[in-house]
Protein backbone atom coordinates (compact mmCIF):
# COMPACT_ATOMS: atom_id res chain seq x y z
CA UNK A 1 0.00 0.00 0.00
CA UNK A 2 1.62 3.64 -0.86
CA UNK A 3 2.12 5.70 2.26
CA UNK A 4 -0.68 8.24 1.34
CA UNK A 5 -3.63 5.39 1.91
CA UNK A 6 -1.59 4.33 5.34
CA UNK A 7 -1.73 7.58 6.50
CA UNK A 8 -5.92 7.61 5.80
CA UNK A 9 -6.35 4.29 7.23
CA UNK A 10 -5.11 6.21 11.17
CA UNK A 11 -7.39 8.72 10.53
CA UNK A 12 -9.77 7.11 13.53
CA UNK A 13 -7.07 6.06 15.63
CA UNK A 14 -5.24 9.71 15.26
CA UNK A 15 -8.55 11.73 16.19
CA UNK A 16 -8.98 8.97 19.19
CA UNK A 17 -5.80 9.94 20.61
CA UNK A 18 -5.93 13.82 20.13
CA UNK A 19 -9.20 13.86 21.82
CA UNK A 20 -7.92 11.96 24.99
CA UNK A 21 -5.04 13.85 24.94
CA UNK A 22 -7.24 17.33 24.83
CA UNK A 23 -9.13 15.64 27.63
CA UNK A 24 -6.16 16.33 29.92
CA UNK A 25 -5.90 19.78 30.53
CA UNK A 26 -2.14 19.76 30.55
CA UNK A 27 -1.49 23.90 32.06
CA UNK A 28 1.25 24.64 33.97
CA UNK A 29 0.76 24.19 37.62
CA UNK A 30 2.79 24.77 41.07
CA UNK A 31 1.38 21.98 42.38
CA UNK A 32 2.97 19.11 45.04
CA UNK A 33 3.50 16.21 42.66
CA UNK A 34 6.98 16.86 41.93
CA UNK A 35 7.02 16.83 38.12
CA UNK A 36 8.63 19.93 36.49
CA UNK A 37 5.36 21.39 35.50
CA UNK A 38 2.54 19.78 37.07
CA UNK A 39 0.58 16.96 37.31
CA UNK A 40 -1.45 17.26 34.03
CA UNK A 41 1.38 17.55 32.27
CA UNK A 42 2.82 14.71 33.41
CA UNK A 43 -0.10 13.09 32.70
CA UNK A 44 -0.40 14.24 29.26
CA UNK A 45 3.15 12.84 28.73
CA UNK A 46 2.69 9.24 29.94
CA UNK A 47 -0.39 9.31 27.55
CA UNK A 48 1.48 9.59 25.07
CA UNK A 49 4.21 7.76 25.39
CA UNK A 50 1.79 4.52 26.58
CA UNK A 51 0.41 5.54 23.34
CA UNK A 52 3.28 5.61 21.23
CA UNK A 53 4.67 2.34 23.60
CA UNK A 54 1.28 0.39 21.84
CA UNK A 55 2.13 2.02 18.45
CA UNK A 56 5.02 -0.04 18.58
CA UNK A 57 7.53 2.60 18.94
CA UNK A 58 10.58 2.40 21.24
CA UNK A 59 10.06 5.43 23.70
CA UNK A 60 12.37 7.26 25.70
CA UNK A 61 11.52 10.19 28.57
CA UNK A 62 14.04 12.57 29.74
CA UNK A 63 12.96 13.21 33.66
CA UNK A 64 9.89 14.23 32.58
CA UNK A 65 11.05 17.24 30.69
CA UNK A 66 10.70 15.77 27.35
CA UNK A 67 9.68 12.66 26.04
CA UNK A 68 9.68 10.56 23.05
CA UNK A 69 8.47 7.84 20.39
CA UNK A 70 11.66 7.04 17.69
CA UNK A 71 11.40 4.27 15.03
CA UNK A 72 13.84 2.83 12.62
CA UNK A 73 17.77 2.45 12.86
CA UNK A 74 21.00 4.15 11.71
CA UNK A 75 23.44 7.03 13.17
CA UNK A 76 21.59 9.79 12.73
CA UNK A 77 18.62 10.84 13.72
CA UNK A 78 15.84 13.37 12.29
CA UNK A 79 13.43 14.96 14.90
CA UNK A 80 10.02 16.07 14.68
CA UNK A 81 9.58 18.67 17.43
CA UNK A 82 5.75 18.56 19.53
CA UNK A 83 5.05 19.88 22.75
CA UNK A 84 2.40 18.98 24.92
CA UNK A 85 1.72 21.62 27.09
CA UNK A 86 -1.22 24.08 26.42
CA UNK A 87 -1.93 27.81 27.74
CA UNK A 88 -5.12 28.21 29.94
CA UNK A 89 -8.79 28.21 28.33
CA UNK A 90 -9.15 31.61 29.30
CA UNK A 91 -12.71 32.89 28.78
CA UNK A 92 -15.71 33.14 25.89
CA UNK A 93 -15.67 29.48 24.75
CA UNK A 94 -19.12 27.90 23.34
CA UNK A 95 -18.12 24.88 24.58
CA UNK A 96 -16.11 22.66 26.73
CA UNK A 97 -12.49 23.63 26.03
CA UNK A 98 -10.98 20.12 27.15
CA UNK A 99 -13.82 18.30 25.73
CA UNK A 100 -12.13 17.42 22.03
CA UNK A 101 -16.21 17.86 20.46
CA UNK A 102 -16.03 17.46 16.81
CA UNK A 103 -18.44 19.42 15.16
CA UNK A 104 -18.71 20.52 11.52
CA UNK A 105 -16.00 18.67 10.60
CA UNK A 106 -13.51 20.65 13.29
CA UNK A 107 -11.82 18.95 16.58
CA UNK A 108 -12.70 21.89 19.10
CA UNK A 109 -10.25 22.03 21.90
CA UNK A 110 -7.14 23.80 24.08
CA UNK A 111 -4.60 22.57 22.37
CA UNK A 112 -6.07 21.31 19.40
CA UNK A 113 -4.15 23.16 17.03
CA UNK A 114 -1.61 24.23 19.24
CA UNK A 115 0.13 21.66 19.48
CA UNK A 116 -1.40 18.37 20.20
CA UNK A 117 -3.27 17.86 16.79
CA UNK A 118 0.46 18.34 14.61
CA UNK A 119 2.15 16.62 17.49
CA UNK A 120 -0.55 13.57 17.36
CA UNK A 121 -0.21 13.79 13.49
CA UNK A 122 3.07 13.19 13.82
CA UNK A 123 2.48 10.11 15.50
CA UNK A 124 0.21 8.61 13.30
CA UNK A 125 2.42 9.66 10.35
CA UNK A 126 5.42 7.70 12.14
CA UNK A 127 3.15 4.41 12.49
CA UNK A 128 2.02 4.75 8.41
CA UNK A 129 5.54 4.99 7.88
CA UNK A 130 6.60 2.16 9.79
CA UNK A 131 3.89 -0.22 8.31
CA UNK A 132 5.12 0.90 4.75
CA UNK A 133 8.50 -0.90 5.12
CA UNK A 134 9.42 1.81 3.20
CA UNK A 135 13.55 1.30 3.94
CA UNK A 136 15.52 4.48 5.88
CA UNK A 137 19.01 5.02 6.85
CA UNK A 138 18.33 7.56 9.65
CA UNK A 139 16.26 7.15 12.67
CA UNK A 140 13.06 9.41 12.86
CA UNK A 141 11.92 10.67 16.31
CA UNK A 142 9.26 12.44 17.85
CA UNK A 143 10.29 14.81 20.69
CA UNK A 144 7.34 15.42 22.74
CA UNK A 145 8.09 19.09 25.26
CA UNK A 146 6.04 19.83 27.95
CA UNK A 147 7.14 23.66 28.51
CA UNK A 148 7.08 25.28 25.32
CA UNK A 149 4.30 28.08 26.27
CA UNK A 150 6.06 29.05 29.83
CA UNK A 151 9.64 29.51 28.66
CA UNK A 152 10.99 26.57 26.77
CA UNK A 153 13.10 25.30 30.14
CA UNK A 154 12.08 21.42 28.78
CA UNK A 155 14.45 21.51 25.62
CA UNK A 156 17.00 23.53 27.76
CA UNK A 157 17.01 20.21 29.78
CA UNK A 158 17.60 17.86 27.19
CA UNK A 159 20.31 19.90 25.54
CA UNK A 160 22.08 20.13 28.97
CA UNK A 161 21.34 16.54 29.97
CA UNK A 162 22.57 14.26 27.12
CA UNK A 163 19.62 14.50 25.15
CA UNK A 164 20.60 13.50 21.10
CA UNK A 165 20.47 16.39 18.70
CA UNK A 166 18.63 15.51 15.85
CA UNK A 167 20.60 15.73 11.98
CA UNK A 168 17.59 17.90 11.11
CA UNK A 169 14.66 18.12 12.02
CA UNK A 170 11.10 20.56 11.70
CA UNK A 171 8.68 21.58 14.55
CA UNK A 172 5.05 21.73 13.38
CA UNK A 173 4.23 24.61 15.67
CA UNK A 174 4.63 27.87 13.45
CA UNK A 175 3.18 27.86 9.72
CA UNK A 176 3.90 26.68 6.50
CA UNK A 177 5.11 27.24 4.16
CA UNK A 178 8.50 27.52 6.31
CA UNK A 179 9.83 29.62 8.58
CA UNK A 180 14.00 29.28 7.95
CA UNK A 181 14.61 32.70 9.67
CA UNK A 182 13.50 33.98 13.07
CA UNK A 183 15.33 37.26 14.52
CA UNK A 184 17.48 37.53 17.65
CA UNK A 185 15.49 38.67 20.30
CA UNK A 186 16.45 40.83 23.26
CA UNK A 187 14.81 42.18 26.61
CA UNK A 188 16.82 44.83 28.72
CA UNK A 189 15.69 45.99 31.53
CA UNK A 190 17.90 49.40 32.51
CA UNK A 191 17.34 51.88 35.01
CA UNK A 192 18.54 55.01 36.36
CA UNK A 193 18.44 56.97 40.07
CA UNK A 194 17.07 60.31 40.57
CA UNK A 195 18.43 63.21 42.29
CA UNK A 196 15.94 65.88 41.57
CA UNK A 197 16.97 69.64 42.61
CA UNK A 198 12.88 70.78 41.92
CA UNK A 199 11.05 72.74 41.07
CA UNK A 200 9.19 70.13 38.53
CA UNK A 201 9.97 66.74 41.03
CA UNK A 202 8.90 63.60 39.26
CA UNK A 203 6.39 62.00 42.13
CA UNK A 204 5.43 58.38 39.48
CA UNK A 205 5.65 57.89 35.89
CA UNK A 206 3.86 54.38 34.79
CA UNK A 207 2.90 52.58 30.98
CA UNK A 208 2.94 49.71 29.49
CA UNK A 209 2.00 46.09 30.25
CA UNK A 210 5.27 43.65 28.80
CA UNK A 211 8.56 44.36 26.90
CA UNK A 212 6.93 42.65 23.57
CA UNK A 213 3.62 44.99 23.54
CA UNK A 214 3.21 48.39 22.23
CA UNK A 215 2.11 50.78 25.32
CA UNK A 216 -0.95 52.50 24.36
CA UNK A 217 -0.78 54.24 27.64
CA UNK A 218 1.82 55.83 30.01
CA UNK A 219 1.20 58.62 32.66
CA UNK A 220 3.34 60.39 35.01
CA UNK A 221 2.70 62.47 37.98
CA UNK A 222 4.59 66.00 38.53
CA UNK A 223 4.95 68.01 41.60
CA UNK A 224 5.23 71.42 40.75
CA UNK A 225 4.35 75.00 41.71
CA UNK A 226 0.96 76.23 40.65
CA UNK A 227 1.66 79.18 38.13
CA UNK A 228 3.66 76.32 36.07
CA UNK A 229 0.31 74.30 35.35
CA UNK A 230 -0.32 77.10 32.18
CA UNK A 231 3.37 76.60 31.00
CA UNK A 232 3.23 72.58 31.34
CA UNK A 233 -0.28 72.83 29.30
CA UNK A 234 1.48 74.75 26.80
CA UNK A 235 3.87 72.73 26.34
CA UNK A 236 2.24 69.43 25.69
CA UNK A 237 1.86 68.26 22.50
CA UNK A 238 -1.13 65.98 20.77
CA UNK A 239 -2.98 63.39 22.41
CA UNK A 240 -1.10 64.36 25.66
CA UNK A 241 -3.12 66.06 28.34
CA UNK A 242 -2.08 67.64 31.69
CA UNK A 243 -4.60 67.19 34.24
CA UNK A 244 -4.23 68.98 37.78
CA UNK A 245 -3.98 66.83 40.94
CA UNK A 246 -3.13 68.04 44.23
CA UNK A 247 0.55 69.40 44.16
CA UNK A 248 1.11 69.30 40.70
CA UNK A 249 0.19 67.86 37.48
CA UNK A 250 -0.64 64.27 35.89
CA UNK A 251 0.48 63.98 32.08
CA UNK A 252 -1.33 61.05 30.32
CA UNK A 253 0.24 60.23 26.73
CA UNK A 254 -2.27 57.67 24.16
CA UNK A 255 -1.10 55.52 22.01
CA UNK A 256 -1.90 52.86 19.71
CA UNK A 257 -1.52 48.86 20.72
CA UNK A 258 0.82 47.04 19.00
CA UNK A 259 2.69 43.54 18.74
CA UNK A 260 6.08 44.12 20.18
CA UNK A 261 7.45 42.55 16.43
CA UNK A 262 5.62 45.40 14.48
CA UNK A 263 6.27 48.38 16.59
CA UNK A 264 5.76 50.04 13.18
CA UNK A 265 2.08 49.20 13.44
CA UNK A 266 1.27 51.00 16.73
CA UNK A 267 2.49 54.30 18.29
CA UNK A 268 4.71 53.92 21.90
CA UNK A 269 2.09 55.80 24.75
CA UNK A 270 5.97 55.31 26.87
CA UNK A 271 8.11 57.50 23.90
CA UNK A 272 5.21 60.64 23.88
CA UNK A 273 5.43 60.74 26.76
CA UNK A 274 8.91 60.91 27.17
CA UNK A 275 9.05 64.05 24.37
CA UNK A 276 6.29 65.67 26.14
CA UNK A 277 8.54 65.92 29.10
CA UNK A 278 11.43 66.83 27.44
CA UNK A 279 10.09 70.02 26.76
CA UNK A 280 9.45 70.57 30.26
CA UNK A 281 11.49 72.80 32.25
CA UNK A 282 13.10 70.05 34.26
CA UNK A 283 16.27 70.23 35.79
CA UNK A 284 19.22 68.11 37.21
CA UNK A 285 19.31 64.35 36.95
CA UNK A 286 15.67 64.41 36.01
CA UNK A 287 15.86 66.39 32.99
CA UNK A 288 19.41 64.80 31.91
CA UNK A 289 17.63 61.03 32.30
CA UNK A 290 14.07 62.37 30.64
CA UNK A 291 16.41 63.83 27.42
CA UNK A 292 18.57 60.91 27.11
CA UNK A 293 15.24 58.57 26.74
CA UNK A 294 13.27 61.27 24.56
CA UNK A 295 16.21 62.03 22.00
CA UNK A 296 17.98 58.17 22.18
CA UNK A 297 14.92 56.62 22.09
CA UNK A 298 11.43 58.42 21.88
CA UNK A 299 9.27 57.36 19.68
CA UNK A 300 11.48 55.02 17.07
CA UNK A 301 10.86 52.06 16.22
CA UNK A 302 14.51 50.81 14.70
CA UNK A 303 16.94 51.78 17.41
CA UNK A 304 18.11 54.54 14.88
CA UNK A 305 19.82 57.01 17.66
CA UNK A 306 20.82 54.47 19.11
CA UNK A 307 22.92 53.12 16.54
CA UNK A 308 21.61 49.75 16.62
CA UNK A 309 19.29 50.21 13.14
CA UNK A 310 20.75 46.85 11.54
CA UNK A 311 18.50 45.52 8.62
CA UNK A 312 18.93 42.91 6.44
CA UNK A 313 17.89 41.99 2.94
CA UNK A 314 16.36 38.15 4.65
CA UNK A 315 14.23 39.95 7.09
CA UNK A 316 14.17 43.41 6.99
CA UNK A 317 15.31 45.91 10.12
CA UNK A 318 15.96 45.88 13.69
CA UNK A 319 12.93 46.36 15.43
CA UNK A 320 12.99 48.26 18.62
CA UNK A 321 9.79 48.45 21.00
CA UNK A 322 10.02 50.51 24.39
CA UNK A 323 7.74 48.26 26.50
CA UNK A 324 7.44 49.61 29.92
CA UNK A 325 8.44 52.24 31.98
CA UNK A 326 8.02 52.27 35.94
CA UNK A 327 9.42 55.02 38.61
CA UNK A 328 9.39 57.21 41.63
CA UNK A 329 10.93 59.75 43.19
CA UNK A 330 14.39 57.68 43.92
CA UNK A 331 14.59 56.17 40.02
CA UNK A 332 12.94 54.74 36.99
CA UNK A 333 13.17 51.44 35.17
CA UNK A 334 12.24 50.71 31.60
CA UNK A 335 12.24 47.65 29.53
CA UNK A 336 12.34 47.19 26.47
CA UNK A 337 12.34 44.46 23.19
CA UNK A 338 13.94 44.60 20.06
CA UNK A 339 14.66 42.00 17.57
CA UNK A 340 17.87 41.67 15.30
CA UNK A 341 17.65 40.81 11.76
CA UNK A 342 17.93 37.27 11.16
CA UNK A 343 22.03 37.35 9.44
CA UNK A 344 23.10 39.28 12.62
CA UNK A 345 24.20 38.38 15.97
CA UNK A 346 24.14 40.01 19.55
CA UNK A 347 27.95 41.28 19.01
CA UNK A 348 26.37 43.56 16.50
CA UNK A 349 24.20 45.63 18.45
CA UNK A 350 24.38 44.69 22.13
CA UNK A 351 27.21 46.63 22.83
CA UNK A 352 26.14 49.78 21.07
CA UNK A 353 23.35 49.55 22.79
CA UNK A 354 25.17 48.68 26.44
CA UNK A 355 27.68 51.94 25.54
CA UNK A 356 24.55 54.23 25.09
CA UNK A 357 22.78 53.05 28.19
CA UNK A 358 25.34 53.63 30.82
CA UNK A 359 27.33 57.07 28.80
CA UNK A 360 23.29 58.11 29.66
CA UNK A 361 24.07 57.00 33.43
CA UNK A 362 21.57 53.73 33.39
CA UNK A 363 22.90 50.38 34.90
CA UNK A 364 21.53 47.04 33.18
CA UNK A 365 19.21 45.53 35.33
CA UNK A 366 18.57 42.54 33.30
CA UNK A 367 18.95 40.86 30.01
CA UNK A 368 17.34 37.97 27.99
CA UNK A 369 18.88 37.02 24.65
CA UNK A 370 17.37 34.58 22.48
CA UNK A 371 19.61 33.84 19.05
CA UNK A 372 18.50 34.41 15.44
CA UNK A 373 17.92 31.63 13.57
CA UNK A 374 18.84 31.35 10.15
CA UNK A 375 18.61 28.21 7.47
CA UNK A 376 19.85 28.33 4.01
CA UNK A 377 17.05 27.77 1.71
CA UNK A 378 19.46 25.94 -0.49
CA UNK A 379 19.75 23.49 2.61
CA UNK A 380 18.89 19.91 2.51
CA UNK A 381 16.34 20.73 5.17
CA UNK A 382 14.15 23.44 3.40
CA UNK A 383 14.99 22.10 -0.27
CA UNK A 384 13.67 18.84 1.00
CA UNK A 385 10.61 20.36 2.82
CA UNK A 386 9.48 22.98 0.54
CA UNK A 387 9.60 20.51 -2.37
CA UNK A 388 6.96 17.81 -0.41
CA UNK A 389 5.06 20.82 1.32
CA UNK A 390 4.98 21.97 -2.95
CA UNK A 391 3.85 18.39 -4.32
CA UNK A 392 1.15 17.84 -1.33
CA UNK A 393 -0.61 21.27 -1.85
CA UNK A 394 0.35 22.56 -5.40
CA UNK A 395 0.77 25.91 -3.03
CA UNK A 396 3.84 28.53 -4.05
CA UNK A 397 6.89 27.02 -1.75
CA UNK A 398 8.57 30.00 -0.72
CA UNK A 399 10.46 29.80 2.57
CA UNK A 400 10.00 33.15 5.13
CA UNK A 401 11.48 35.06 7.93
CA UNK A 402 9.55 36.28 11.04
CA UNK A 403 10.15 38.66 13.85
CA UNK A 404 8.87 36.25 16.47
CA UNK A 405 10.66 33.20 18.04
CA UNK A 406 9.11 29.63 17.57
CA UNK A 407 10.34 26.24 19.53
CA UNK A 408 12.67 25.55 16.18
CA UNK A 409 15.37 28.08 18.32
CA UNK A 410 15.58 25.15 20.79
CA UNK A 411 17.19 23.02 19.19
CA UNK A 412 19.10 22.88 16.86
CA UNK A 413 19.17 21.99 12.92
CA UNK A 414 15.44 22.44 13.51
CA UNK A 415 12.84 25.03 11.20
CA UNK A 416 9.59 25.55 11.97
CA UNK A 417 7.32 23.76 9.27
CA UNK A 418 3.53 23.93 9.36
CA UNK A 419 0.67 23.28 11.03
CA UNK A 420 -1.40 26.52 10.00
CA UNK A 421 -2.05 27.28 6.13
CA UNK A 422 -1.64 30.37 4.38
CA UNK A 423 -4.63 32.38 4.94
CA UNK A 424 -6.02 30.63 7.60
CA UNK A 425 -6.82 32.59 10.53
CA UNK A 426 -4.82 32.47 13.61
CA UNK A 427 -6.48 30.41 16.39
CA UNK A 428 -3.79 29.36 19.29
CA UNK A 429 -4.62 30.89 22.69
CA UNK A 430 -7.79 32.15 21.29
CA UNK A 431 -10.84 30.86 22.52
CA UNK A 432 -12.81 28.06 20.53
CA UNK A 433 -9.46 27.09 18.81
CA UNK A 434 -9.79 23.98 16.60
CA UNK A 435 -7.90 22.36 13.94
CA UNK A 436 -10.18 21.05 10.77
CA UNK A 437 -9.88 17.55 10.65
CA UNK A 438 -9.02 17.52 6.78
CA UNK A 439 -6.18 20.31 7.56
CA UNK A 440 -5.49 18.01 10.59
CA UNK A 441 -5.28 15.19 7.91
CA UNK A 442 -3.02 16.99 5.36
CA UNK A 443 -1.03 17.83 8.34
CA UNK A 444 -0.34 14.16 8.78
CA UNK A 445 0.05 13.46 4.92
CA UNK A 446 2.78 16.38 4.66
CA UNK A 447 4.71 15.24 8.04
CA UNK A 448 4.95 11.34 6.99
CA UNK A 449 6.45 12.13 3.58
CA UNK A 450 8.44 15.02 4.95
CA UNK A 451 9.74 12.72 7.56
CA UNK A 452 10.58 10.06 4.76
CA UNK A 453 13.02 12.46 3.17
CA UNK A 454 14.42 13.69 5.58
CA UNK A 455 15.06 9.83 6.92
CA UNK A 456 16.41 8.45 3.40
ZN1 LIG B 1 2.92 25.97 20.31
Amino acid sequence: MELKDLVEGQRDALLGTLRESIRIPSVREEDSSGYPYGANIQKCLEFMLETGKRLGFTVGNLDNQVGWCEYGAGAEMVAVLGHLDVVPAGESWSGDPFSGEIRDGKVFGRGSMDDKGPTVAALYALKALKESGLPLRRRIRILMGTNEETGSADMKYYLANGGEKPVMGFTPDGEYPLINGEKGIVNVTFSHRLHQPGPVRLKKIFGGTAPNVVPAFAAAELECPGEMLGQIRAALPQKTVCVPISGGARIEAQGVGAHGSAPEQGENAIGRLLLALNDLPLEGELKETIRFLAVKIGMETGGESLGIALQDEISGRLTFNLGTIEGDETGLSCCVNYRYPVTKTLADCDPKFQAELEAGGFWVEKQTHKASLYVSPESELVTKLLRVYREETGLPAVPKSIGGGTYAKTMPNVVAFGPVFPGDEVREHKPDEFIEVDRLMKNAQIIARAMYELAI
